[in-house]
């Protein structure tokens, strides 16, 4: 069975940590003209520093790991390049967690070169930091041994890639499920519940998406 550590992160943690990094912003002097979230995982944090600085100005830019097809290395890549005039302006580039670093540098570079504005800084509510290939400027948790931080924007999405990796590593083994088996499956493989709504809206998406078919109490895994 799959173990991966993994930490359930609460809302109220998120409101803690986003309020921890803009103290430590605050406490750098640095006064932002204009938050960029990197989409995804930043939007959130960055909203809720926008509202602790008070800044106005908040836009995005998507950055993420893209895994080619015919390749096996990920690279991130930018997926809608538009172009935004910052010239003059301070911008702090806001993320979730900075693991590998890739996105955000990715990021970082690609605003400095197209949208030049007069000063970047970046913040994250945690870095891991024995493995990022940068230290951002300003975050709230330094994190010195990876664990997956199952955060409150990913709980669906999370769950069901879970979930499928279980019932697909099982699959050999055994087909049949049923709604309390799985879930102490993925209570023994990610030490956590993520609560009854967001399991049962789990499984659902899971049927919808081909991977399990119900029959009445019972959970069945697909051949395909
Ligand atoms: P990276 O480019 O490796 O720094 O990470 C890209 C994005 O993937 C992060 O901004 C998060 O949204 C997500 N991510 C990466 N590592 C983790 C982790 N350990 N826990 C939760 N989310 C993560």
């Amino acid at each position: 069975m799959v173990k991966v550590s993994t930490k359930l992160v609460t809302w109220d943690e998120i409101v803690e940590w986003s309020m921890g990094l803009a103290r430590v912003i605050k406490e750098s002097s640095f006064k932002p003209d204009v938050v960029v979230a990197v989409s995804r995982g930043g939007y959130v944090p960055a909203r809720l520093i926008c509202d602790f600085l008070l800044v106005e100005n908040l836009v995005s830019i998507q950055s993420q790991h893209w895994t080619e097809a015919a390749k096996v290395a990920e690279r991130a890549i930018i997926k809608f390049p538009y172009t935004l005039d910052l010239s003059g302006q301070r911008v702090l580039l806001v993320d979730d967690i900075i693991d590998t670093g890739d996105t955000v540098i990715l990021a970082r570079d690609f605003i400095l070169s197209e949208w030049k504005p007069a000063e970047l800084r970046v913040a994250a509510l945690q870095w891991i930091s024995p493995v990022a290939k940068i230290k951002p400027d300003f975050y709230y948790i330094e994190v010195k041994e990876w664990i997956w931080f199952q955060y409150p924007w990913t709980r669906h999405e999370d769950t069901v890639q879970f979930v499928r990796r279980i019932l697909l590593e099982e699959k050999e083994r055994r087909r049949e499920w049923t709604y309390d088996e799985i879930r102490a499956a993925f209570e023994e493989s990610y030490g956590i519940f993520v609560g009854d709504a967001y399991f049962r809206l789990a499984l659902e998406t899971l049927v919808e998406l081909g991977v399990l078919e119900r029959r009445g109490d019972v959970y069945v895994v697909r051949v395909t």
